[in-house]
Formats: structure tokens, C-alpha cells, sequence
């Protein structure tokens, strides 16, 4: 299985509440973080949030309970 990521950055605050809760809803995802501001999600090969079929967005939302 390929292992594909994707960024997300933000504040130190986002960043810490979405690597401890940032789960995607479309693959088993894992994440890691790169610094205080940026964060690497690893997505299944065949995920659709990859491929810009389906917007991470309502993940992110998920795992910060709202506030990006
Ligand atoms: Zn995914």
C-alpha cells in the first residue's frame, strides 16, 4: 500500500488538537508533525480526499471541534 500525505498548517494550538484527533473519514489516516505550524497526513493511495474528489475540511473541523 502507498502511503500518501498531504499539509495542514495553522496555529500551534490547531496543529497540536488536529495531531491528536485528526482522523480522515474517507482512509486510515496517520499523522505527523513536521513543526509548531505544519503537520504531514499520510493518506491511503486511493483516498478521495487526495485526489481532490472530497475536501479534507469536514475532518479538520472534526478534529478541532470547529476551530481552525
Ligand atoms: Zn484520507
Amino acid at each position: 500500500m502507498t502511503i500518501r500525505t498531504s499539509i495542514a498548517a495553522g496555529t500551534t494550538t490547531a496543529i497540536a488538537t488536529l495531531i491528536a484527533n485528526y482522523q480522515c473519514g474517507h482512509c486510515i489516516s496517520t499523522t505527523e508533525l513536521i513543526n509548531d505550524a505544519h503537520l504531514l497526513i499520510h493518506h491511503d493511495d486511493h483516498c478521495p480526499v487526495l485526489t481532490g474528489t472530497l475536501s479534507a475540511t469536514p475532518d479538520v473541523l472534526r478534529a478541532t471541534g470547529g476551530q481552525s
